[in-house]
């Protein structure tokens, strides 16, 4: 087995931040330029953390690659973490967004598209009743909205270190003695989350159970499989024992398949045949066009015609004027019916595994004591010998340190991975070529830091 030297690990990661900043002097300029108005230089906080001592700046971005203002091509294996999952610019949306940018953006009232693509949507994830958003995040809101408001009840129940988007009710973590806290720099939270929110591991139907025997708890909201603390796949049986648990307790499930989409056609739900009450997804589904849509059952449905007042429908915290435009409608139905087709799935599954493989091999090479995991056009490296079962394993394996590393060397060599994870997304212009030179790139940067 091999073992880290940390010293080995600074001096390499002090010769690529060189190696960097010397290959990208016009993104260092515009870097410099952009800290004039934007603190980080950045146009989001959270993307100073990519590695390197500023971003890399695009000039464009088309399919699996992306070129910068240096001129440098790159294999884009992050893929907007999932909302380019389809490819860049995916000809198809592009050419239905093109058509709809000259005839109007936003309305207010609904395009035919809609139509489309709600059945679609139904088709595809098994749920007959859709409402649009603009984002994941709006979605997984509204739809914890619905639950509060048709149960009666105040709480939710998430899995330690989830994440959904930037909701209130999900940046919560398990403390002592299974209490809720708040996740480490929980930004300004509007109320402590042990007032929304119950936190149980992933695959612990006993805590899940626990945690709904107060009966007070609205909604679960979970991802059928962890990917934003690394992959962690559910055990036989758990996603099922999850829907029986909150049909025993009267508490709405909600699967969150803005990630597990890579899962197929229909997410994890899909493939695995799962009956959530509620579906959440964004991202992917509009090829890059901002757009985020939740779907729910007939019950659902019912409970909600029969509870909302059509005076008050537009201030009762369920909206967004830009909700349902058509551009958003336009690119929906153009990726869902001509991009993220089975075979598109096809083309892109067996890639993900040819990446997985040849990172297991460069781990194998090396003895190091990680491991890889497998879901669908998605898979992840973590620094740990065996896969997590759950949130608090799967952090407890990561490293920042050896994590930055990893990918400032990889962009050097013109590869982007996903930031904050080891993850690799495959796309349907991604290639085996692509997948070759990671696995190659892997390989040696293993051997020369475990050298
Ligand atoms: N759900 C999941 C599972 C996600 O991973 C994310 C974002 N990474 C979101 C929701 C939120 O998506 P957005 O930031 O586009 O609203």
């Amino acid at each position: 087995m091999s073992t880290l030297d940390r010293t080995r690990l600074a001096d390499l990661h002090a010769r690529e931040r060189e190696a960097f900043t010397a290959a990208r002097p016009r993104s260092g300029e515009l870097a410099e330029r952009a800290r004039a108005h934007m603190p980080g230089g950045v146009p989001m906080s959270w993307m100073v953390k990519w590695p390197g001592d500023h971003p890399v700046f695009v000039e464009h971005a088309e399919g699996a690659h992306f070129t910068c203002v240096d001129g440098i091509d790159h294999v884009d294996l992050c893929l907007g973490d999932t909302g380019a999952m389809m490819g860049h610019s995916p000809a198809a949306t592009v050419e239905a967004v093109t058509r709809q940018l000259a005839r109007g953006i936003t309305t207010m009232l609904p395009t035919e598209d809609a139509i489309a693509v709600s059945g679609n949507l139904a088709d595809r994830f098994g749920l007959p009743y859709w409402q649009f958003t603009l984002t994941a995040t709006d979605a997984n809101r509204h739809a914890i909205r619905y639950a509060r408001h048709l149960t009666g009840r105040s709480k939710v129940v998430v899995h330690n270190y989830c994440y959904h988007g930037s909701v209130d009710e999900a940046f919560a973590t398990i403390g002592e003695g299974g209490t809720t806290v708040d996740r480490r720099h929980n930004i300004g939270a509007p109320v402590d989350t042990a007032e929304t929110t119950r936190v149980v591991e992933f695959n612990d139907l006993d805590a899940l159970e626990k945690a709904l025997s107060h009966g007070d708890v609205a909604a679960i909201l979970v991802e059928p499989a962890l990917t934003n603390i690394g992959i962690v796949l559910p055990d036989d049986g758990y996603n099922a024992g999850v829907r029986e648990l909150a049909t025993k307790y009267g508490a709405l499930l909600i699967n969150d398949e803005t990630h597990t989409i890579c899962a197929g056609p229909g997410g994890y739900t899909g493939a695995q045949g799962l009956e959530p009450d509620l579906l959440v997804i964004g991202k992917s589904i509009g090829g890059g066009i901002p757009c985020g849509t939740f779907g729910f059952t007939q019950d659902v449905a019912d409970r909600i015609a029969r509870s909302v007042d059509l005076e008050d429908i537009d201030v009762g915290g369920i909206g967004g004027t830009l909700a349902g435009n058509g551009l958003s409608m336009a690119a929906m139905k153009a990726t869902l019916e001509q991009v993220m087709t089975p075979e598109a799935f096809a083309h892109m599954v067996p890639l993900a595994d040819a990446w997985a493989d040849g990172v297991q091999a460069g781990i194998d090479a090396v003895g190091a004591d990680w491991h890889v995991t497998r879901l669908g056009a998605r898979a992840e490296y973590n620094f740990s010998k065996v896969p997590s079962r759950n949130g608090q394993e799967a952090h407890d394996a990561d490293d920042f340190e050896l994590q930055q590393y990893l990918h400032l060397y990889a962009l050097n060599r013109g590869i982007l991975l996903t930031p904050f994870h080891n993850m690799a997304l495959m796309c349907p212009d991604t290639t085996v070529a692509d997948v070759d030179a990671h696995t190659t790139m892997f390989r040696e940067c293993l051997e020369e830091l475990f050298a």
